[in-house]
């Protein structure tokens, strides 16, 4: 970093003419000019393009799942911090995306949709130098999860779909709950469990209290007085999963014909990273469960930045229109992650869907997940579970506002983004009075 501005002399500029001995390298030199053309970076091995299917019937009800955080820290020390999370949910029906003007949509037309058809959970933990009393921050963030999960807006639905998924409720063999490290004394070692079908328990070792939540191994994350800021986002993601899943299981349970006519659209991709990752075996045992007994459920998520995003921004452009491309272990190893062809399959612990590269038309390209059921190193495009009818039902929800946008994302976006619905300066004065009222 160069130093600061003195009082007689001006401050030191980055020098760029130190560099230049270095461009004397021919090497060196040419390595320069292809960094500023963007046409010379290539992939060494070819993508290889299938024509999207066409013959798929469109799927009628539509729903968007998004989430949206927001960090809040008081501006003076010890610098409070609380982290705000707000999740969405929204249903399309065939007369909804009719109503919707794709080029720009009516404000009246979505304030009605998101009245009549969107659902939402808002919540917030205290990351760091807020004082709950009697409770250290650790143990304060567990029961915050906890209960946020059971919150009583959406009637505790979340937490019954993290009960359906944990004890895989769906064919009825009352299964256990794998072991899981106790936030009380478990040191990195798997040592607790609940019983069937229960949220709260106690561990067999040390007696200290359980929170069905803690088996997602928040706690993990956490320090006794302090949290990072990527709990929230960690708690996000998860909320974002449950009320995927809470769509899912609503239809199971009450209407499996209706299932099938679905498809969820969640913002991002369909993985879930780190100790939380322990959901995704049962997620993706209920997809080839569901598939396997005629109930196939249509779920995409859509990547809209990141490693594979950005990928797409260097084969989309030639690639043909109408096609799509479902990358191998391989391929993601070597021309998107760049790292040795011989580790970890990629997604083995963490996913529940396929990366697939779509180019629609000149206007539209995207990285969409698929599920497959069970996990497949290298997926064909066959068995990506509806695809057929996944294809048939994207063009009727295109948003032409941005380019490669989903208009159930978009809209989920606007129900659960914090800065606008509600602002974020009310937040930052609902934070800065709860931060006074801490001792
Ligand atoms: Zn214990």
């Amino acid at each position: 970093m160069p130093y600061q501005a003195g009082h007689r002399l001006p401050p030191e500029r980055a020098s760029r003419l130190g560099h230049l001995d270095v461009l004397k390298s021919r090497l060196v030199k040419k390595l320069c000019e292809s960094f500023e053309d963007p046409d010379q970076v290539g992939v060494s091995a070819n993508p290889v393009w299938e024509k999207i299917p066409s013959n798929g019937e469109p799927l009628t009800l539509v729903f968007g799942i998004d989430g949206s955080l927001q960090i809040i820290e008081s501006e003076t020390p010890p610098h409070k911090a609380l982290g705000f999370v707000k999740t969405a949910l929204l249903r399309l029906d065939q007369a909804a995306l009719s109503s919707i003007d794709k080029d720009s949509p009516h404000p009246f037309a979505l304030r009605d949709i998101l009245a009549d058809s969107a659902l939402y959970h808002a919540t917030v933990f205290p990351l760091r130098h807020v004082v709950v009393p009697d409770m250290s921050t650790y143990d304060a963030i567990r029961q915050a999860i906890f209960e946020s999960v059971k919150d009583a807006s959406l009637r505790g639905e979340p937490m019954e779909t993290l009960k359906w998924i944990a004890y895989e409720k769906w064919d009825g063999r009352n299964k256990g709950l794998p072991p899981f490290e106790c936030p009380h004394c478990g040191h990195g070692r798997s040592n607790a469990t609940l019983p069937y079908d229960t949220e709260e328990g106690n561990c067999a070792e040390c007696g200290g209290h359980l929170f069905l939540t803690d088996m997602l191994g928040f706690h993990q994350e956490m320090a006794v007085e302090s949290a990072p800021d990527s709990i929230a986002s960690s708690y996000m993601a998860i909320h974002e999963t449950l009320l995927l899943f809470t769509g899912i299981r609503y239809f199971w349970e009450h209407n499996k014909a209706a299932l099938s006519q679905c498809l969820f659209v969640k913002d991002g991709p369909l993985s879930i990273r780190a100790q939380y990752s322990k959901l995704v075996a049962p997620i993706r045992r209920f997809l080839s469960h569901a598939k396997d007994t005629n109930c196939p459920v249509h779920i995409i998520g859509q990547e809209k930045s990141g490693t594979f995003f950005d990928h797409l921004q260097l084969i989309g452009r030639g690639a043909p229109l109408e096609h799509l491309f479902v990358p191998g272990d391989l391929y993601i190893k070597e021309e998107i992650q760049h790292r040795p062809s011989t580790g970890a399959v990629y997604g083995k612990d963490t996913n529940y869907g396929a990366k697939v590269f779509v180019k629609l038309n000149q206007y539209h390209q995207m990285v969409l997940n698929i599920p497959t059921g069970a996990h497949k190193a290298n997926p064909n495009s066959s068995e990506l579970i509806g695809v057929k009818r996944i294809f048939a039902t994207i063009p009727k929800i295109l948003s032409n506002r941005y380019e490669g946008a989903l208009l159930p994302i978009e809209l989920a976006n606007g129900v659960a983004s914090l800065s606008t619905y509600p602002s974020a300066h009310i937040l930052k004065i609902f934070a800065e009075s709860t931060i006074r009222r801490a001792p």
